[in-house]
C-alpha cells in the first residue's frame, strides 16, 4: 500500500542526489580532510563544495559557514556565542514566544542560570506578528535578537528582514540570529539583505540526510569555540567532519536552488487544494493563516486528540505529526499563542508538505480524517 509521508517539518526524505553523494563519499572520497595525501585532498574538495554552494545559496563568503551537527548546535553556537562575546553588560534578549525548542531551551537555560532578562513577543488577536512590537522592545541593554522565519508547527511567517533591518538601524551593536530551518530552500535566503549576523540551517529539512547542519556567521562577529580540539571549521569546531553528510547537504541544496520558486508554487497549490477540501468536512478549522508558509497546515479536528487521529491516520499510511516533532507530544504552548483554545491545542494536527507530494497524498489524508472523525466520535 502507498504511505503518503505528510510530516516535512519533522523531517525529509533524502534527495537522489543526496544519497548518491554521501555514498560516493563514503567509498571514494574516505580520506580525512585533514590529511596531506591526495585521498585527503579528495575528502577536503567534496566539503570545500559544498560549503560554496552553501555559502552562495546564502549570498555569504565561504569562510561565514561553519558546518555543524544539526539546527539545534547551530543556534546553540550563535546564541551562547553572542551572550558570551557581548552579554556582560548588556543583559537583555529578546525574541517570539514561538520559538524552536532549541532557541527556546537556550534562551530559558540564559535566564535561569546566567539571569538574562528574555523578552518573548506575542503575536497580535489575529496571530500576526508586527516588527514595531520586537523594535519598541530593544534598547541599549539588548545584546540579542533571535526569531524564526517560518514558524514549523504553524507555518506563521515572521517579520525577520524588517525587525533586523530597523535593529540594525538605530541599534547596531544588537547581534541578529535568525532560525530559518523551516524557511531555508522554501524561500529565498540573503543573509545580507535580512540584516543577519547568524542564521541557521538544517539538513535534514531540505532532503539532505540527518546528522548535518549549518550556521552562518558574519565575518567580523564574535564565535566562541564550544567544541575544542582539532583546527576544523578553522578552529572554530573541533572534531573529524563528517565528509559524506557535509557533502550530502551542499548536493540537496544545489538541487533545490534552482526550483525555490516552482516548488513554492506547486507547494502553494496543494495547501490551496487541501484547505479547499478540509472545508467541507463540519467543525475543522484551520490555524495556519493564508499568507503564511504553504509547506505547513496545522488544523484543529474538535474533540479528537491529536495522538489519536495520528494514529488512526497511521493506520492508513498517511503520516502527519502531532505538533512539534521535538517536543514528543508534550504541549508546546505555540498553537495556543497563535489563536487555539487550551483543548482545541490538543486537537491539533500538522501537516506539511513538500514537492514530493500529490494530490493522491491530499485525498488519502481527507478522506483519513473524514472517516476517522465518524469512527473515532462513535467508539
Ligand atoms: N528550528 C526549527 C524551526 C525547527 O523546526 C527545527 C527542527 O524541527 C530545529 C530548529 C532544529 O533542527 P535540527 O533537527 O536540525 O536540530
Amino acid at each position: 500500500m502507498t504511505e503518503h509521508y505528510l510530516d516535512n517539518a519533522a523531517t525529509t526524505k533524502p534527495c537522489e542526489a543526496a544519497v548518491k553523494k554521501a555514498v560516493e563519499c563514503l567509498t571514494e572520497c574516505y580520506g580525512n580532510p585533514s590529511s596531506l595525501h591526495r585521498a585527503g585532498l579528495r575528502a577536503q574538495q567534496a566539503m570545500n563544495r559544498s560549503r560554496a554552494v552553501i555559502a552562495k545559496a546564502l549570498g555569504a563568503d565561504e569562510r561565514e559557514i561553519i558546518f555543524t551537527s544539526c539546527a539545534t548546535e547551530s543556534t546553540n553556537m550563535a546564541l551562547l556565542s553572542t551572550v558570551a562575546a557581548y552579554g556582560r553588560k548588556r543583559r537583555k534578549i529578546i525574541t517570539s514566544a514561538v520559538e524552536h525548542a532549541s532557541v527556546n531551551q537556550t534562551l530559558e537555560h540564559l535566564e535561569r542560570i546566567e539571569g538574562f532578562e528574555i523578552v518573548k513577543i506575542k503575536p497580535d488577536d489575529t496571530g500576526t506578528y508586527h516588527a514595531e512590537d520586537f523594535i519598541n522592545a530593544a534598547d541599549e541593554n539588548t545584546c540579542l535578537i533571535t526569531m524564526m522565519m517560518v514558524n514549523n508547527e504553524t507555518g506563521h511567517v515572521l517579520p525577520v528582514q524588517s525587525v533586523f533591518t530597523s535593529i540594525k538601524r538605530r541599534y547596531p551593536h544588537i547581534i541578529t540570529h535568525c532560525d530559518a530551518v523551516q524557511a531555508f530552500m522554501k524561500y529565498p535566503i540573503k543573509a545580507k539583505s535580512l540584516c543577519a549576523d547568524f542564521i541557521s540551517i538544517s539538513g535534514h529539512k531540505i532532503h539532505a540526510p540527518k546528522g548535518i547542519g549549518a550556521l552562518y556567521a558574519r565575518k567580523g562577529v564574535k564565535l566562541r569555540t564550544f567544541i575544542h580540539g582539532g583546527k576544523q571549521e578553522s578552529g572554530r569546531r573541533g572534531g573529524t567532519e563528517s565528509v559524506p553528510l557535509i557533502a550530502a547537504f551542499g548536493s540537496a541544496v544545489e538541487e533545490l536552488i534552482p526550483t525555490i520558486a516552482s516548488r513554492f508554487e506547486y507547494v502553494s497549490g496543494l495547501n490551496k487544494s487541501l484547505r479547499e477540501k478540509l472545508s467541507s468536512l463540519p467543525y475543522v478549522r484551520i490555524l495556519s493563516p493564508e499568507n503564511g508558509s504553504p509547506y505547513v497546515l496545522s488544523v484543529i479536528i474538535p474533540k479528537i486528540r491529536s495522538e489519536i487521529m495520528l494514529h488512526y491516520l497511521e493506520g492508513r499510511n498517511v503520516y502527519v505529526s502531532s505538533g512539534s516533532a521535538c517536543s514528543k507530544g508534550a504541549g508546546s504552548g505555540v498553537p495556543e499563542i497563535f489563536g487555539a483554545s487550551q483543548q482545541e491545542a490538543d486537537s491539533v494536527i500538522r501537516i506539511s508538505l513538500c514537492h514530493e507530494n500529490n494530490i493522491e497524498d491530499i485525498e488519502a489524508l481527507v478522506s483519513g480524517i473524514e472517516s476517522g472523525m465518524k469512527e473515532i466520535m462513535h467508539r
